[in-house]
């Protein structure tokens, strides 16, 4: 077991040695960390197959192939990304010149949840190193193949003083870690309730989090949508790693003009998607439920409900059927994140009814929205407040390092993925620097009219 207080002294040591000050430190890190992934390619297929039943193309796609192209991005880009900003100073400034530069937090606790294991603990770390941090990695205890492939690769890729790894429960572990390691950071990615816990314990030190939770996202197909493509970019968001997917649509709102040629083509796509070649409960594609407990949570919220297609479970398998109900809004399925492979659908007239829905879950994660409409669009996206989403797509405001993703509010504060990532994980710095050739007398006390009238021209 780790000693905490021990690491947190070598990582100070590291810091204050300036090992990780130089880009092309850092940038050593991260190419040593792909080479390193690349070598274990095979063990972290095979540990997301062991843990979740994942299959190769979604594995690749959402969770090693995504850490690639994190990496790439900040090779590619860090050395624009790390440089001084020169800022041409306000008058009052004069004669000074001035840059914001920046600086990493220092130590950072980088925690992550079990649906992208192996994705949402890199990710971040990848923002981290760029940014010159050293790190402390909490994965989540619920994907332990895949926890312990993760501490092989970052055994052999880095010396703990830069990047160490822990394994357990959040529980017990967390207030420890807080306590002893004294992170200038916590990176942590889960749910609004873990979230708030953490945060709590961060303010005992006023430690900054940067939080990226979950939430209820809504999905809203209009009467003008087409609705095929809607289909199809629904299914796809919704029943990847079986919607155990932090921005998958929660429930879906569909104009009451077009809700049953919706559900028709909607179950066609599903259809095509997943029964062609086997049965979801068969395929190697169609990912399992985590555990017995999120399996048994997923069922219990089908009760009561109406379901409209699927619906039918296999236990062994821990696999639900893509499976669309309908509900009342106070029923458990509308309380609380779905997180499967389950979806509500409503139907609304117009876009009070789809305010009023919406505000029973505010800030939520993601937002969509398929019409041909942009003044409908524009509006929906505007007034809502969410942490990101799309117009005619679902999820893939996610996959572009160019864009910033986070939460707001109760899905979460700051930013992270490409420059954003690197930013969320430095403190921006600003060094004002003034020549001494030119001293105004007036800028000093004791103060007099004439002083108090040179202020009230600069700072106009
Ligand atoms: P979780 O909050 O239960 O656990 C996340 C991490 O926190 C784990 O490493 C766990 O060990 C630790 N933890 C759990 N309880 C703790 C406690 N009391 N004190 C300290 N640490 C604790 O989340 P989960 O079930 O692993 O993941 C699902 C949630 O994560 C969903 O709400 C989902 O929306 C969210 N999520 C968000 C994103 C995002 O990018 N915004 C991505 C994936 C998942």
């Amino acid at each position: 077991m780790i000693h905490f207080t021990e690491l947190s002294q070598i990582q100070n040591q590291a810091l204050q040695s300036g090992k990780l000050q130089s880009i092309s430190a850092r940038k050593e890190h991260l190419k040593r960390l792909k080479i390193t992934i690349q070598e274990y390619e095979k063990d972290i297929l095979t540990a997301l197959k062991a843990d979740m039943g994942k299959g190769e193309f979604e594995a690749y796609s959402s969770e090693i192939g995504f850490v690639y192209q994190e990496i790439g991005d900040a090779l590619k880009n860090l050395n624009k990304w790390a440089k001084p900003k020169r800022i041409f100073p306000s008058l009052s400034l004069f004669p000074s010149r001035a840059k914001i530069v920046n600086q990493p937090f220092g130590k950072t606790l980088i925690i992550s949840p079990w649906n992208y294991p192996f994705q949402l603990l890199l990710a971040p770390l990848v923002a981290s190193i760029s940014a010159g941090n050293t790190s402390l990695l909490k994965p989540s205890e619920l994907t332990p193949h895949t926890s312990a492939v993760l501490v092989k690769i970052i055994e052999k890729c880095f010396p703990s003083d830069i990047v160490a790894i822990v394994e357990g429960d959040g529980r017990t572990l967390i207030p420890k870690i807080i306590e002893d390691y004294r992170p200038n950071l916590i990176f942590f990615t889960g749910s609004t309730q873990v979230g708030k816990i953490i945060s709590q314990q961060a303010a005992n030190y006023l430690i900054p989090c940067i939080l990226e939770l979950g939430g209820k996202s809504p999905c809203i197909v209009h009467k003008d949508a087409d609705l095929e493509v809607a289909a199809r970019r629904i299914a796809l968001g919704k029943f990847l790693n079986s919607g155990q997917t932090c921005v998958a649509p929660d429930y879906l709102l569909v104009h009451e003009d077009v809700q049953q040629p919706f559900l028709d083509t909607f179950q066609k796509i599903i259809q095509e998607f997943y029964y062609k070649n086997e049965h979801p409960f068969h395929s190697a594609d169609y990912t399992q439920i985590v555990n017995p407990f999120h399996f048994n949570r997923l069922i219990k919220l089908l009760e009561g409900v109406s379901v409209v297609f699927g619906g039918s479970y296999n236990e062994a398998e821990r696999k639900i059927e893509p499976t669309i109900v309908k509900a009342d809004m106070n029923q458990p399925i509308m309380q609380e994140e779905i997180f499967g492979p389950i979806l509500p659908i409503f139907s609304y007239k117009d876009s009070i009814e789809i305010d009023s829905i919406i505000s029973h879950h505010p800030n939520p994660l993601s937002f969509y929205v398929f019409t041909r409409n942009d003044q409908f669009s524009e509006n929906l996206t505007m007034k809502h407040s969410f942490g990101g989403g799309c117009i005619n797509n679902t999820v893939m405001h996610l996959v572009d390092p160019k864009l910033p993703f986070g939460g707001i509010g109760y899905s979460g504060s700051g930013a992270y993925h490409g420059q954003w990532g690197f930013d969320a994980f430095s403190h921006k710095k600003s060094i004002v620097k003034t020549a001494t050739w030119f001293d105004l007398k007036q800028k000093y006390p004791p103060y007099t009219k004439e002083s108090l009238k040179i202020i009230k021209w600069f700072l106009k």
